[in-house]
């Protein structure tokens, strides 16, 4: 079987229907990877790279001590697949091949692509013959003659490509890495330096500052009108620029009439045809269209491969004398513009235009097959069409202007006028996406005597230079020779995706320019194009076979090496530099609860992320954000016309962003139903709250009754009412969340079912905790979409889970507790119906103990303490261990908090502490020296309640 491999699906189809020549070709699919067979021929189409190199394992601990940044620079690689199917595929086909060819794209990329299938085939079939065909375009004629000529893979120009991968990887890797750790950035967060986007950036922050230090300065123009058979004219004073506004109006006061013509100047000039495409000047015509660099590319690949225009990425601007020029007009003249294709066959000039570059690896790009809009779709008609067009204007003769230059002279200040006349058309007359304006000027006469209708001077000021755009930059980059014409359009949509650029024309975001300051400053080699150059020139060397690879990495890693003594050295200041000035982009606006502060967001060690004020502790306002399993926190440009703060959107790789929009609103509509769910609260309280900065149940909950009563202007008593309401509310959510939290962990993950619509179904049925949830029958859980088995699983877990909660509240010692858990005593029920001699056989505990503990369960549930001396509950309360009934009441929600034993309990309900608000609200400092409880301990309990509230708020 002879298997050739192609680059692509795509390129793969159309190399079978080629090949076949009319006979049936078979498409067959294999695990999701179509080959397509003809005779005894199959093709298979990879998706470009099927590998990838990676660092051997130990190096994916960022934070290793061992493997630090630096030690990447020499770290071993290895292949790993990345297209697992893909290779699986071609490795079971050239099994059985007694040919394979190589048919990948015919450049230093295709190359090494073509050379990962080698490696692959070699490792299943030591013997196969392995050839590769070579090709510009993938048309009947260049397919054919290519695989009769085939010849072997050219392993030098594969080297150059795997020298240029693993230096890159090297690099962006070990700086990336560096970087980032330095100011302590990780995730989705990360800074990332490169090779080639480094230097990039670094041109792109340069020009921004560059406009940004320019002073503008005033000039002056002076012109006028004249008139002549009826038509007006413009004439400007050959000065051009003033720059003495004195001089201009000096100049302005002395045009008198009459205007007289002193000068006729007639000429012709020539207008050269333009040279052919390379991947360059087409990105620039492309962007003309308003064609971004990636699209262009992305458009004229897939022209390419379906066979409509030769291979895009080319260096070369000369046509080589191989090209059958007349073939691809006779091709073309089928395609709707067989009229210009004849024009240009009529009007053909003698020799096809030529640019600077000639190259042997492609042709400059032009048309190979007739295509139609209908067929190709709006977009790649367009470009199609340019390609086409601009392969017609490099046959078609030079464009001939008739030029006239008028020179006046009206009170002794000289003024002159420039028109043109297109005389010959050339090849403006197919390729209209160049601009030929004329500006014809009536006849004139020397010594002819005028009239001045007008005379303007006008003020304007001198303009900063340009940003760059797309294909500015591309053709900057390359004279610079950074990248390849590969590459550069994809380091630049790798720059906007890093969030280090933005828009069109391009300008550096924040962060961009503070990362590039910092390299700059520090290490300048990483943001200077010389060292990306000198490894282009490594690369050619290369290819021809001057230098090994082995040879070129090595000195790379020399100069990398050398760029982390200077970085390693300033790692502390680089750091500071970059988190100092990034700080910024995280302010979201003045606070609006004490108006003074700034809101920000807060990413924490961990998870957690939240916005805070600037100004704590004095103020405490904060929102809480979902934790960075749902996306990292950025701000957004957009701004809350109410609010006047940024936008919050969470951002999370490989999935689309979740914008969270005005905090602030934000924060309001998701508490409001839980505040509205308050007993005393209405629509004109509500309001009122708002306006006082009272947004959350929780917020209510933690204020003193008395500022209750002033900010919202209620009764003492309502004021108390409220809050008792709201801390029972907070209760009450928090048991929800909790609920919330138990079913995700227990419900069995599986497709088209959340257990956010389960809660809601078994809510509908009024179980919105784990109490309502253990004591739910399991015909209420299957109802809502919960499978028979696993009901009845999710049933015992939550009744384990809230007995034991349960029993913990009565004040059993968790020592004990444990005990009659691992018994099988699950709830308070069991408890007072056990009887106690049993109960201490099974938990192995003394009688006097368990009665004690009985005693405890049916005073919580207040029940009669069944008989037994030793469970008097006047015994019980003198225990110094346990927390009085009175305390143990008021205590609830505190309790279940880790670390808070009954002594401590009782330690808080004496200084007066005895629900979540007045610990929250408290001074750590000043709550340990009230209790004597230890203050870390004190604030390790607030820091347990705060991060319970923002669950909640969540
Ligand atoms: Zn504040
Ligand atoms: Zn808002």
């Amino acid at each position: 079987m002879h298997l050739i491999v192609a680059e692509k699906n795509i390129s793969a189809r159309r190399i079978a229907q080629i090949l076949s020549e009319g006979k049936k070709v078979a498409e067959s699919k294999d695990a999701g990877v179509s080959t397509y067979s003809f005779g005894d021929t199959t093709t298979v189409g990879l998706r470009g790279h099927v590998v990838e190199v990676d660092f051997v394992p130990g190096y994916e601990n960022w934070r290793s001590e061992t493997y630090t940044p630096r030690s990447l620079i020499d770290a071993k690689t290895v292949k790993v697949p990345t297209e697992k199917r893909i290779v699986a595929l071609l490795q079971k086909l050239s099994r059985h091949a007694d040919r394979v060819t190589i048919a990948t794209d015919f450049d230093t990329e295709g190359e090494l692509i073509g050379k990962e299938a080698y490696e692959l085939v070699r490792a299943v079939n030591k013997n196969v013959k392995i050839d590769r065909a070579r090709f510009s375009a993938i048309t009947p004629q260049e397919i054919k003659t290519a695989f009769a000529n085939t010849t072997d893979l050219d392993f030098a120009l594969a080297s150059a490509g795997e020298a240029r991968q693993a230096i890159d990887l090297m690099w962006g890797a070990s700086l990336t890495r560096f970087i980032s750790l330095a100011a302590r950035r990780g995730g989705n967060n990360i800074l990332s330096v490169g090779r080639v986007q480094s230097p990039t950036l670094s041109m792109i922050v340069d020009r921004e500052k560059e406009i940004e230090k320019f002073v503008p300065e005033k000039y002056w123009q002076l012109g006028l009108v004249t008139e002549k058979a009826g038509e007006q004219i413009e004439a400007r004073h050959t000065n051009g620029r003033f720059k003495d506004q004195k001089a201009a109006e000096l100049a302005r006061d002395r045009t008198k009439e009459p205007l007289v013509v002193t000068e006729i100047k007639e000429g012709t000039k020539q207008d050269r045809s333009p040279s052919p495409f390379d991947t360059t000047t087409y990105i620039v015509a492309a962007a003309r269209l308003g064609f971004s660099a990636a699209n262009a590319m992305r458009l004229a690949e897939e022209l390419y491969m379906n066979g409509y225009i030769s291979y895009p990425r080319t260096d070369n601007t000369v046509y080589p004398a191989s090209l059958d020029l007349n073939g691809v007009l006779a091709t073309i003249k089928n395609s709707p513009f067989k009229k210009d294709v004849e024009w240009t066959i009529a009007h053909r000039r003698a020799e096809p235009t030529r640019g600077k570059k000639s190259s042997t690896d492609h042709p400059p790009i032009h048309p190979t097959r007739a295509g139609t809009r209908e067929v190709l779709g709006d977009d790649a008609f367009r470009i199609y069409e340019l390609v086409l067009r601009r392969f017609l204007a490099t046959l078609a003769p030079d464009a001939l202007w008739k030029t006239l230059k008028v020179n006046f002279e009206a009170g002794g200040e000289p003024y002159t006028v420039t028109g043109g006349q297109l005389l010959e058309p050339g090849w403006h007359a197919v390729y209209p996406f160049s601009e030929a304006k004329e500006t014809i000027l009536p006849g004139f006469v020397v010594g002819e005597k005028l009239p001045i209708r007008k005379v303007s001077l006008d003020e304007k000021e001198t303009m900063p230079p340009a940003r760059y755009t797309q294909s500015k930059l591309i053709q900057r980059m390359e004279e610079l020779g950074l990248g390849t014409k590969s590459t550069r359009h994809e380091v630049i949509a790798r720059l906007v995706s890093r969030k280090y650029v933005e828009g069109n024309p391009l300008r550096p975001t924040l962060v961009g320019r503070v990362v590039t300051e910092a390299l700059e400053h520090n290490a300048d080699t990483i943001t200077k194009p010389d060292m990306t150059q000198t490894i282009e020139s490594h690369m050619q060397q290369i290819k021809e076979s001057k230098r090994t690879r082995d040879d070129v990495i090595g000195e790379s890693r020399g100069l990398l090496h050398k760029a982390f003594d200077q970085l390693e050295a300033n790692e502390q200041v680089i750091g500071d530099d970059i988190r100092n000035r990034t700080a910024e982009e995280l302010n979201l606006g003045t606070c609006p609860v004490c108006g003074t502060g700034t809101l920000a967001i807060k990413h924490m060690r961990g998870s957690t992320q939240f916005i805070g004020c600037s100004h704590y502790p004095e103020c405490t306002f904060n929102i809480g954000l979902p934790v960075t399993m749902w996306g990292w926190a950025v701000r957004t440009d957009d701004i809350c016309d109410k609010h006047h703060l940024h936008f919050v959107r969470l951002v999370r790789k490989g999935a689309r962003p979740w914008d969270i929009g005005c905090p602030l609103c934000h924060h309001i509509t998701s508490n409001v139903e839980s505040l509205t769910e308050l007993a005393s609260m209405n629509e004109a309280l509500l309001e009122k709250a708002r306006s006082k900065h009272i947004y959350t149940v929780a917020d209510i909950a933690k204020s003193e009754p008395e500022k209750l009563t002033q900010q919202l202007g209620l009764a003492p008593a309502a004021a108390q009412k409220l809050r008792t309401e709201a801390v029972a509310m907070l209760e009450t959510l928090r048991k929800r969340s909790e609920c919330r939290k138990f079913m995700r962990n227990h419900l069995i993950p599986r497709k088209g079912r959340s257990s956010a619509k389960i809660m809601a179904a078994l809510k509908e049925a009024g179980v919105t905790d784990l109490a309502g949830l253990s004591k739910a029958s399991p015909s209420t859980l299957q109802k809502a979409g919960i499978g028979e088995k696993e009901a009845a699983d999710i049933l015992y877990e939550a009744r384990i889970t809230y007995n034991g909660q349960l029993l913990k509240e009565t004040g059993i010692p968790a020592v004990s507790l444990k005990k009659y858990l691992a018994a099988g005593i699950s709830g308070p029920e069991e408890f007072c119906t056990t009887a106690p001699e049993r109960l201490a056989g099974m938990a192995g505990m003394s009688a006097a103990t368990v009665n004690r503990h009985i005693a405890l369960v049916c005073e919580y549930l207040h029940r009669p303490v069944p008989g037994g001396s030793a469970a008097k509950p006047e015994k019980k309360a003198a225990s110094p261990k346990t927390a009085t009934p009175k305390t143990k009441k008021v205590l609830k929600e505190l309790l279940t908090l880790k670390g808070m034993t009954p002594k401590v309990a009782r330690a808080f309900a004496d200084a007066g502490i005895i629900r979540a608000g007045d610990l929250i609200a408290a001074d750590p400092a000043k709550v340990a020296e009230r209790t004597g409880i230890d203050r870390a301990l004190v604030a390790d309990l607030q820091k347990q309640l705060k991060k319970r509230q923002e669950i909640i708020q969540i």
